[in-house]
């Protein structure tokens, strides 16, 4: 279908050179207790079904976690948080995500990310962000039929996602809207958008990310990611 279709160009994509660098480079040198595997060190595709309802979006992939496995998510420590919190609250049939091949499927969910290539120090500059946006921008536009609500991980993410969603059809208030944990925005679909088919509003959600700076120092609970996730699961019927 048209989402396989996209995928499949995005994995080939090398629009960005140092990142293109930068994701190789990692899956050459490798950490030590991965050398034995051989790293994906290619542009990661969204994960999930392709009428999800729900759409989770961190920033970019992690450099030994997608970056090596060729999931989003998958492979470290952020994952391993981010898909607990999802089996628990219904959204995933397992708790763990460790390979390709680990059984793991989500429930109306699917997991993507603004930016698709690992960057130094998880930090993609502006110019990279913005190539990259069409990528997204277009993945959401061919889940919009059924897309009901985003959760954004994290206040990078959320300032990514915004020119994205204006991109894909819905209307960004001005000023735009703040990040902060457990903030709920309602975007309605922009009408004057030729291109864009049926869709509804949209509910965003903030929610700190999941990475370790966050999950080790307590600032994000599981119970706080938990309860962010039941109600964008909630305002998805799923
Ligand atoms: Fe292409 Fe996005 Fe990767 Fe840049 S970050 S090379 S635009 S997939």
């Amino acid at each position: 279908d048209a989402l396989s279709a996209l995928d499949a160009e995005l994995i080939e994509c090398r629009a960005c050179p140092r990142l293109v660098a930068w994701r190789e480079e990692v899956g050459r040198v490798k950490r030590a207790a991965f050398r034995d595997e051989t790293y994906w060190a290619r542009p990661v595709p969204g994960f999930g079904p392709h009428d999800a309802r729900l759409a989770v979006v961190g920033l970019a992939p992690a450099a030994h976690g997608a970056n090596r496995t060729g999931r989003m998510f998958t492979g470290d420590r952020s994952g391993d948080v981010l898909y607990a919190s999802m089996y628990r609250v219904g959204l995933a049939n397992q708790p763990t995500a460790t390979s390709l091949d680990d059984g793991l499927a989500l429930l109306g969910t699917r997991v993507t990310s603004p930016v698709h290539c690992a960057p130094p120090d998880n930090k993609p500059t502006p110019a990279e962000r913005d190539t990259c946006r069409h990528w997204l921008a277009s993945e959401l536009d061919l889940l919009a039929p059924t897309l009901r609500a985003v959760v954004v991980l994290g206040g990078f993410g959320w300032q990514a996602l915004m020119p994205v969603l204006t991109a894909a059809g819905w209307i960004v208030p001005r000023p735009r809207p703040r990040f902060g944990h457990g903030v709920e925005v309602v975007l309605q679909p922009d009408e004057r958008e030729p291109d864009a088919g049926p869709r509804a509003p949209l509910h965003v959600f903030g929610c700190y990310h999941v990475s370790q700076q966050n999950t080790f120092t307590g600032r994000l609970t599981p119970d706080m990611l938990d309860d962010v996730l039941r109600r964008a699961a909630l305002v998805s019927d799923l």
